[in-house]
């Protein structure tokens, strides 16, 4: 997908890096976090001691890494990333955890994917700070205890409830992100094209961010695909005219939804008459996988109404039959 896959290119990647805020002033929107998060930082670093650790969940996009990379730097205090899947043998644990310094962060993204036999040996790591590795085979098997210097594991998922309860318990601090609003967007879309040095009216800015799910991931990447258009049409400023043309031609409607958006809606409504569908027959339909609509498509239609759940399935509202100017037959 053109702006919500998850996987994107090295030039992506880079842009991802140069856009990220470094200091919590810096990090727009999310104010109840930014405030909460502030105070434990410092309650923390007045005890000198690790901060606790941080469950960040929500919907990709949303800037859990960013703020993950932000509380380090607060902190003053290193931070090792890595993803719950890249995590497949106790010794990528032990590797990790071997590289921290006291008060470092560990930060696992996705944490959600980690195989049961990483999380269990997380357990002891966040709790006690040590872990039990078994040495020796059959017979000769033992555990063999390491401690760890204190540190403050922040863990990223995008939904909270795919966590297992003991995981979820050894958390001090949990919280959900929030989708953006279209203002907090704006000045993340306005403090972007500065960061490219690009000239983008205050009317451009809004637009792009009206687009963009409430995600800044998102928002980011429409500012970069406009800025090709400017560029190409030789205006000095991102302005309102050029940033409708170029979402016209990208197909990103003017609720911010794509071609596999519309496919998913479509799908429901011409085969399925509305709903109730089961996500995994929707899945086969469009030939999605089942994760890909339920982490990146679906949230945001649930978000602005166009969706619902019910016990059954998924059914479309009659929002999103007036957005696509189809007529709403309740039967
Ligand atoms: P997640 O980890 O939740 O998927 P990221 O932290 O990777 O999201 O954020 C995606 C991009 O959006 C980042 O590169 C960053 O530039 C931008 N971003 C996210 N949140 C904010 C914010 N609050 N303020 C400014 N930029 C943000």
């Amino acid at each position: 997908r053109l702006i919500s896959n998850a996987a994107f290119d090295q030039n992506d990647e880079q842009t991802e890096l140069s856009l990220r805020p470094q200091k919590l002033a810096q990090y727009i929107g999310q104010e109840k976090i930014k405030q909460k998060v502030a105070i434990y930082i410092e309650a923390a670093k007045s005890r000198q001691e690790s901060l606790d650790h941080v469950l960040l969940y929500g919907p990709p996009g949303l800037g859990k890494t960013t703020l993950a990379t932000i509380i380090a730097n607060e902190l003053e205090v290193k931070i090792k990333t890595t993803t719950g899947p890249a995590i497949e043998r106790p010794g990528d644990l032990v590797a990790l955890l071997n590289e921290l310094e006291p008060g470092d962060v560990l930060f696992i993204d996705e944490i959600h994917r980690m195989p049961k036999s990483i999380e269990e040996m997380l357990y002891s790591a966040m709790e006690d700070f040590y872990i039990d590795i078994i040495v020796g085979q059959d017979a000769t098997a033992h555990p063999v205890r390491f401690p760890l210097p204190p540190f403050t594991l922040i863990g990223a998922t995008t939904k909270a409830g795919m966590l297992s309860a003991p995981l979820r318990a050894r958390f001090g601090i949990v919280e959900h992100m929030n989708y953006y609003t279209d203002a907090e967007l704006a000045q993340i879309v306005t403090r972007s094209a500065s960061v490219f040095s690009t000239a983008i009216s205050e009317q451009g800015a809004l637009e792009i961010s009206r687009r963009s799910r409430g995600t800044p991931r998102v928002a980011n990447r429409l500012l970069k695909r406009v800025r090709d258009f400017a560029q190409v049409a030789a205006k000095d400023q991102i302005d309102l005219e050029i940033v409708k043309f170029a979402l016209e031609m990208l197909h990103v409607d003017d609720r911010g939804l794509d071609e596999t958006d519309h496919k998913v809606l479509r799908t429901m409504i011409e085969l399925y008459g509305g709903g109730p569908v089961g996500l995994n027959t929707l899945a086969a339909n469009i030939g999605e996988d089942t994760e890909t609509i339920a982490d990146m498509i679906e949230p945001y239609l649930l978000q602005i109404g166009f969706i619902k759940r019910t016990t059954r399935g998924r059914v479309v509202t009659p929002l999103a039959y007036e957005h696509l100017h189809l007529p709403y037959n309740k039967n």
